[in-house]
């Protein structure tokens, strides 16, 4: 005997949006807040590959940008970083591999309180302290908004710009191998992998509404301060 509960009305919302599957599971999961919102949608549009010199034959591919549209309240919780990104398990999980000159971490690209899995793609090499600086002044910010019932666009990028002349950013694809190879090159103390760590991280973002057709720009959303900031590992060692 199967019992059939009414299904929520699903809100009128672009491709994507209009999946009454996908609607009926996140309401069945508890990830719907707010019925008149829609289910956050997280995609990863560019990828890099890089082989660090100091390990031939490797190759290691991550996310370099994260895009959240719509961010809202409703969608699936996130999760701590799961320890199974091979770039973590090969050289940066300092516990497991016992050195610790640099603090390293999964940093989420969408935090972990604001839906982010913790899982590869939506993870990068970063430092304890670029962690803790971007968890201040941008996933806080982002949070206290969602809190709020505004809807978002939300977008990190991932730069690895060590060995590119700041005319050639728009190639980022050669860029992060450019990068692996001067960081390897030049990071002094460097630890086998560690070339592959990016330069910095910035984040924007802005209210968006759906016309009935499209979603539309709103207001940006102003961070006190920072909207990006340098992996310190990098800039204290360029700086001794
Ligand atoms: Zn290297």
């Amino acid at each position: 005997m199967a019992f059939f509960q009414a299904l929520p009305q699903v809100p009128a919302m672009p491709p994507g949006q209009n999946d009454q599957n996908a609607w009926n599971m996140a309401f069945q999961n508890g990830w719907i807040v707010d019925k008149n919102q829609p289910l956050t949608h997280l995609s990863f549009p560019d990828k890099v590959q890089m082989s660090p010199p100091c390990d031939k034959g490797k190759a290691f591919t991550f996310s370099r940008r994260m895009v959240a549209c719509p961010l809202t309240r409703n969608g699936p919780p996130g999760s701590v970083p799961d320890g199974k990104a091979d770039w973590w398990v090969n050289y940066f999980n300092v516990n497991t591999l016992g050195y610790a000159k640099r603090a390293w971490v999964q940093g989420h690209l969408l935090n972990h309180n604001v839906h982010g899995p913790g899982v590869a793609e939506n993870l990068v090499p970063i430092t304890d302290a670029l962690n803790r600086i971007m968890e201040k002044w941008a996933e806080s910010v982002i949070k206290a908004e969602v809190d709020k019932g505004r809807i978002l666009f939300y977008e990190v990028t991932v730069h690895w710009l060590a060995g590119s002349p700041s005319s050639a950013i728009h190639d980022w694809i050669g860029g992060a191998q450019r990068h692996a190879n001067d960081m390897c090159k030049n990071l002094d103390g460097h630890k086998t992998g560690e070339c592959m760590a990016p330069t910095s991280l910035s984040w924007s973002a802005f209210e968006i509404a759906w016309d009935g057709k499209q979603w539309v720009k709103g207001l940006p959303l102003v961070f006190r301060g920072l909207q990006g900031i340098e992996n310190f590992s990098y800039s204290n060692s360029f700086n001794q």
